[in-house]
C-alpha cells in the first residue's frame, strides 16, 4: 500500500528551482533513503512533505489525502533539531507523543536509556553535548505516532561508533516494529546498509536521477559492524 506520493512537485525560491518535478513514492513500512549531495535539495523535499513549505506545482499525499503545505501529519526530524531549553529530556521525547495525543512514558524511558543517556533522564537540553542532544530529537522523532517518520541526516552529529551503534538499533528497530522511515543522508554507506530503495538526487538540474533498489541483503554480520561489547 502506498502510504506517501510526491507527484510532479517542484519547488523554487526565487529563480532558483531546487526540486523540478519530483514524483516518488513510499509504500507501508518501508525503509527508503533520499541521498545526495549537499545542497541538492534533501531537506526541502522533507521540508515540503513536513508542511513547512507548499509545493509551487505538484501534489503530496500521505494515504491519500493531500497534505500540501500542512503541518504536523509526519513526525518529522529535521537536519537541525531543537528541543525545548526549559523542559527536561524526558519531558523533551514525550512532547512528539504528546501533541499527538499519546504519551508513553515507559517506552520514552526505555528508549532514553537505550540511546545510552540514562544518566540524563532528567538534565536540561544544555546540559548535553551535540551528539546527545541529536539522539534525544532522533528518539522523539521514534516515538511520535505518526504513520511515517522523516530523519533527515539524524546520525551527523555522531561519533563513528555511536553512529554505528544508532544505525544497527534503528534497524532492529525497523525489523521489529515495520515503521515506515524516509531517511536523508549524503553518505551513500549508510543509505545502503539501512534502505531498501534508495532515490539519487543529483545538484543540477534538480530532481531524481535514479532510483536504486538495494539489491543484496544488508551487510549485518559482525565483521562489519563492530561487536556490541566494544560499542556499550
Ligand atoms: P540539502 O539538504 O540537500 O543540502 P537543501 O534542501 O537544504 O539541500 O537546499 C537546497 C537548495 O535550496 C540550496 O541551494 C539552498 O540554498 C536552497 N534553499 C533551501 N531552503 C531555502 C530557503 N528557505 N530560501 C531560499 N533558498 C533555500
Ligand atoms: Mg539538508
Amino acid at each position: 500500500m502506498t502510504l506517501l506520493s510526491i507527484e510532479n512537485v517542484s519547488k523554487r525560491f526565487g529563480q532558483n528551482e531546487v526540486i523540478h518535478n519530483l514524483s516518488l513514492q513510499v509504500k507501508q513500512g518501508e525503509f527508503v533513503s533520499i541521498l545526495g549531495p549537499s545542497g541538492s535539495g534533501k531537506s526541502t523535499i522533507f521540508n515540503l512533505i513536513g508542511g513547512l513549505l507548499s509545493p509551487d506545482e505538484g501534489t503530496i499525499r500521505l494515504q491519500n489525502e493531500k497534505i500540501n503545505g500542512k503541518r504536523g501529519s509526519v513526525s518529522y526530524m529535521p537536519q537541525t533539531p531543537s528541543l525545548l531549553p526549559w523542559r527536561t529530556i524526558l519531558q523533551n521525547v514525550i512532547l512528539g507523543q504528546e501533541l499527538q495525543g499519546e504519551t508513553n512514558r515507559e517506552r520514552a524511558q526505555e528508549m532514553i536509556q537505550k540511546a545510552g543517556l540514562g544518566d540524563y533522564i532528567h538534565s536540561y537540553p544544555h546540559e548535553l553535548s551535540g551528539g546527545m542532544k541529536q539522539r534525544v530529537a532522533f528518539i522523539r522523532a521514534l516515538l511520535s505516532p505518526q504513520p511515517i517518520i522523516l530523519l533527515d541526516e539524524p546520525f551527523s552529529a555522531l561519533d563513528e561508533l555511536t553512529r554505528l551503534d544508532m544505525q544497527k538499533w534503528l534497524l532492529d528497530i525497523w525489523e521489529t516494529h515495520r515503521p515506515t522511515i524516509l531517511f536523508v543522508t549524503h553518505n551513500i554507506e549508510e543509505a545502503l546498509f539501512l534502505s531498501d530503495r534508495i532515490f539519487v538526487l543529483a545538484n543540477r538540474p534538480a530532481h531524481v536521477i535514479s532510483e536504486l533498489t538495494v539489491p543484496f541483503s544488508r551487510p549485518r554480520n559482525e565483521e562489519l559492524l563492530l561487536e556490541d561489547r566494544f560499542l556499550e
